[in-house]
């Protein structure tokens, strides 16, 4: 009796201190508005570290920190990748990922200033604002735990730090070393000039280097002798421009040459073709990808000379999931835009001088917009990660209305306080989405009931980069 007593007033007293620290999703807000500034210290770094591809040790480092100080467990250097990390917090299900990138673009190095004015001649910088992307995925990230923490709820929160999206296919790397396997869905943004959650989907991309090996002779006093790699190449390339008419007419197909010898009097014994495909769905780009490879060992038969392919990436189309993508928007409504200062307002006119064709409304920062929706024909490695695990992302307004990504105008946005003002709307946003996963397991449930039928059955999800290892030089 006694014992039970205990037990019970043990249980009062467990059950009072909840309540007394429960935290609310307002309470979450302000605590992400009390670290904004803390934030946005946090992103400019990673803004004036500018690392590009998979040589991001200062920016994984900063954010690791991040979260270890908040309490998360941080694993680094996963998946053979030494900025790759993961950052967990919590235990059992479900399990809740958050993607954070932070890799810069070569080329881009710009002032924060609405002028174009290299900070570092032909230096990096951050075109795509994931310093913001990175940044912003911490805070929801720490916000989420400290909701999990105060209001004793079970489930597994974990931070992915995903390096090099910018042609590193890092993420195709994590998922192909089980780092994604227990998640129950992935939450995420991009910066971008407006705010929205995106329905929309990419183009999958396989690229490679297809390199022809002859035999090298005098062009003029010993031809028969020679064998030509760059006629490899060229029956190659004119194979697969016959092949266009043949394809969807929404596959993509582009290459350059290389390596195509070095003179005209030497029949080259060596040349190289470097081809990008693209389509919406993987398994169409999948028969394209094999037709081009056929045309090369078409190609290297008739002219007598050797082929190799080196495949350099392979990332899926997005698989939008419009269950998540309604939450999202209504996560992000309830979020809101924010207003330009004067000061902000001054900047972006003046940036928008700069900017080429018909612009959105200066002040569309502080609209929510309409779920972007439709195919982009850009590429992007999260693709991977939505065949894997239902995935959602949101699209905040970081730059000024009207700036493409990978432009020096993002850079310019990026490093100041409209860049940060973003960052933050996505952070708020990321932070209500996840929560509301971790609250309600029903919405997990018709978010993977869509996911598997938008897959279809019995379907597998594989990366042709097999067993490939991260090109960790890929931009040295
Ligand atoms: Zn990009
Ligand atoms: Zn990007």
């Amino acid at each position: 009796m006694k014992h039970l007593a205990l037990a019970a007033v043990c249980s009062l007293l467990t059950t009072g201190a909840a309540f007394a620290q429960s935290m609310d999703t307002n309470a979450v807000l302000a605590s992400i508005d009390q670290k904004a500034a803390a934030y946005r210290d946090v992103a400019m770094k990673i803004w004036s570290f500018a690392e590009v591809g998979y040589q991001e040790q200062q920016s994984s480092a900063l954010l690791q920190a991040q979260l270890k100080a908040a309490g998360f467990t941080v694993v680094a250097g996963v998946a053979e990748i030494p900025t790759a990390f993961t950052a967990t917090w919590g235990s059992g299900k479900p399990v809740i990922g958050i993607i954070g990138e932070f890799d810069a673009l070569p080329g881009l190095s710009q002032a924060a200033e609405p002028n174009r004015r290299p900070l570092l001649p032909e230096g990096p910088g951050h075109g795509c604002g994931h310093h913001l992307f990175g940044t912003a995925s911490t805070a929801a990230a720490i916000a989420v735990k400290d909701w999990l923490a105060a209001n004793q709820r079970s489930g597994t929160l974990r931070f992915y730090g995903t390096p090099a999206e910018e042609g590193g296919s890092g993420k195709v790397y994590m998922l192909r070393a089980g780092l994604f396997d227990d998640v129950d869905a992935v939450v995420t943004m991009h910066p971008g000039d407006r705010n929205a959650s995106s329905a929309s989907s990419t183009l999958a991309n396989v690229t490679g280097k297809f390199r022809f090996r002859g035999q090298s002779a005098h062009a003029s006093t010993a031809p028969d002798r020679g064998r030509s790699a760059l006629d490899g190449v060229e029956a190659m390339n004119a194979m697969v421009n016959l092949m266009r008419e043949h394809v969807p007419s929404d596959a993509r197909i582009h290459y350059v040459i290389t390596n195509g010898g070095r003179a005209p009097n030497v029949v080259p014994d060596f040349a190289e073709a470097y081809y990008y495909a693209r389509h919406n769905d993987m398994r169409v780009l999948d028969g394209i990808w094999e037709r081009i490879t056929n045309a090369a060992r078409g190609a290297a038969l008739g002219t007598d000379t050797t082929m190799e392919l080196e495949l350099t990436g392979a990332v899926w189309n997005v698989l939008p999931n419009s269950y998540l993508v309604g939450l999202m928007q209504q996560n992000l409504r309830r979020v809101g835009g924010y207003e330009y200062t004067p000061a902000e307002r001054e900047f972006a006119d003046t940036l928008r001088k700069t900017l080429a064709g018909a612009l959105p409304p200066i002040d569309s920062a502080n609209a929510v917009f309409a779920p972007d929706a439709g195919i982009g024909s850009a590429s992007t490695d999260l693709g991977d990660v939505s065949w894997r695990v239902p995935t959602v992302q949101l699209t905040a307004a970081t730059w000024v209305p009207g700036t493409p990504a990978h432009s020096w105008q993002a850079v310019a946005a990026g490093g100041m306080s409209i860049g940060a003002k973003g960052m933050i709307v996505a952070a708020k946003s990321m932070s209500l989405m996840a929560i509301e996963l971790f609250a309600e397991p029903a919405h997990l449930v018709k978010a993977k009931e869509e996911f598997d039928k938008r897959r279809g059955p019995n379907f597998t999800y594989t990366t042709r980069l097999a067993d490939r290892k991260p090109a960790l030089d890929y931009r040295k």
